[in-house]
């Protein structure tokens, strides 16, 4: 057995609510110790579309409540950590668009006008045109309105940079997370037979979490995992996009971001209704040819005919609900010591940091003086996936 170590706020799991978690604790004055079996952001987090959203899009089904949900107030907290004059100092990570748009192809104005009719909707949309437009959308041939968004898109990989340089020497890779136990409760972990005492233990394992309470033996918090079908298409003639296009539905049709590959050229990585349920259906080859055709009615002017093309199958892992409806607040289950939750996005990690902090808060938790932490080994962090995909 390895010697044991103590902390106040043991983390399992390294996505971007762990690690956001993890530096916001550490900030307080906590000392923390974060465990991942795998690479820091190598879940979910890297394979998000980084949209750090204002919940704009969800007035089109009428379900924003504006004011209500945390998400209305996260663009603030992200953009003012990214001037590093926030509650973490992401000063050095990349900001991809100050802006997300909403662009609706034809005239739907049915749907637009249930938009517009959201005040809350109403004083964060304004409608852009000519060289304001998006690059990818300043062609002749394009019809249809854009509307700029108060919504941010960032680079993903330089965030998990930033967030695992504030880490801390707390960051641990370790394959086997078991309980640790005195008198029948819970009062830390043995990892990889290291037994690690804490003040509150935090899992935010992602899709990992389900596995790590039934080691607990532990059936809740529920969890549900919804499956999606992404597109990733490289080309030579892409240039940036960042924007929900409209369908009929309540759900945007498609969602493109770009990124930026290595050699220079973009890719735009495709998500929205072609990546849901019929989208998860299709077999790689049917959803590159329906990306094929999003693309070929939505932005002809773009030749695609040297472009690369790869998909990604990748669930997102919610709190258990009802018809796999999407909350829009970071969620958190509490037993004793333990804590469990999933950000449900990347964009409420700050949410779901304020969560645990109220949690320990209510219970008096302070920083206490732990013995320093001896040299542990470090989890690998993550880079761009889409490098290896096109
Ligand atoms: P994860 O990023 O999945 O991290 C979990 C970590 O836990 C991993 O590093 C894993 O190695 C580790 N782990 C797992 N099991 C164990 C174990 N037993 N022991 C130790 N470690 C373990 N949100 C937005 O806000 N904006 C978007 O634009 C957006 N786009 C998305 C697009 C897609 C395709 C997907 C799938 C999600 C998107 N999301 C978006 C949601 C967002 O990605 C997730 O809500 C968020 O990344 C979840 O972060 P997390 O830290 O909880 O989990």
């Amino acid at each position: 057995m390895s010697e044991s170590l103590s902390t106040d706020i043991l983390i399992v799991g390294g996505g971007v609510a762990g690690l956001w978690l993890n530096a916001r604790m550490r900030r307080l004055g906590y000392s923390t110790v974060l465990v991942d079996k795998g690479v820091l952001g190598g879940g979910q987090s890297i394979k998000s579309q980084g949209i750090i959203h204002g919940g704009t899009k969800y007035a089109l089904s009428g379900a924003l409540t504006g004011a209500s949900e945390a998400i209305a107030d996260m663009p603030r907290r992200w953009r003012e950590a990214l001037e590093g004059n926030g509650e973490l100092d992401l000063s050095g990570v990349r900001l991809l668009s100050d802006a997300h748009y909403l662009w609706s192809p034809g005239t739907l104005t049915g749907n637009l006008t249930s938009f517009f009719a959201s005040k809350a909707v109403r004083s964060r949309v304004g409608q852009v045109k000519g060289n304001e437009l998006p690059p990818a959308l300043q062609d002749p041939r394009f019809k249809g309105k854009v509307y700029r968004l108060s919504e941010l898109v960032l680079d993903v990989p330089s965030l998990i940079e930033r967030l695992a340089e504030l880490g801390g020497p707390g960051l641990l890779k370790a394959e086997r997370v078991e309980p640790l136990q005195e008198n029948g409760e819970l009062t830390g972990l043995m990892v990889d037979a290291r037994p690690i005492n804490a003040q509150r233990i935090v899992l935010t394992a992602g899709a990992g979490n389900a596995e790590l309470l039934n080691g607990l033996n532990l059936g809740q918090p529920a969890m549900q995992k919804r499956p999606l079908h992404m597109v990733i298409v490289k080309a030579p003639t892409l240039k940036p996009l960042y924007a929900h296009c409209l369908g009929g539905g309540s759900k945007p049709r498609i969602t493109v971001t770009s990124h930026p590959s290595a050699d220079g050229e973009w890719v735009w990585y495709l998500g929205g209704d072609l990546a849901e349920a019929s989208g998860v259906a299709r077999d790689e080859a049917a959803q590159i040819t329906a990306a094929k055709k999003e693309l070929a009615e939505l932005v002809p002017w773009i030749d695609l005919t040297t472009a690369k093309w790869a998909t990604l199958r990748i669930d997102r892992a919610e709190p258990a609900q009802s018809a796999l409806a999407r909350p829009d607040n970071a969620f958190l289950a509490e037993q004793g010591r333990l804590l469990v939750g999933w950000p449900t996005k990347l964009a409420l990690s700050p949410d779901f940091a304020d969560r645990v902090e109220a949690a320990l808060t209510r219970d008096g938790i302070e920083p206490q003086s732990h013995q320093p932490l001896p040299e542990l080994p470090r989890p690998a962090i993550t880079g761009p996936f889409w490098e290896g995909l096109v």
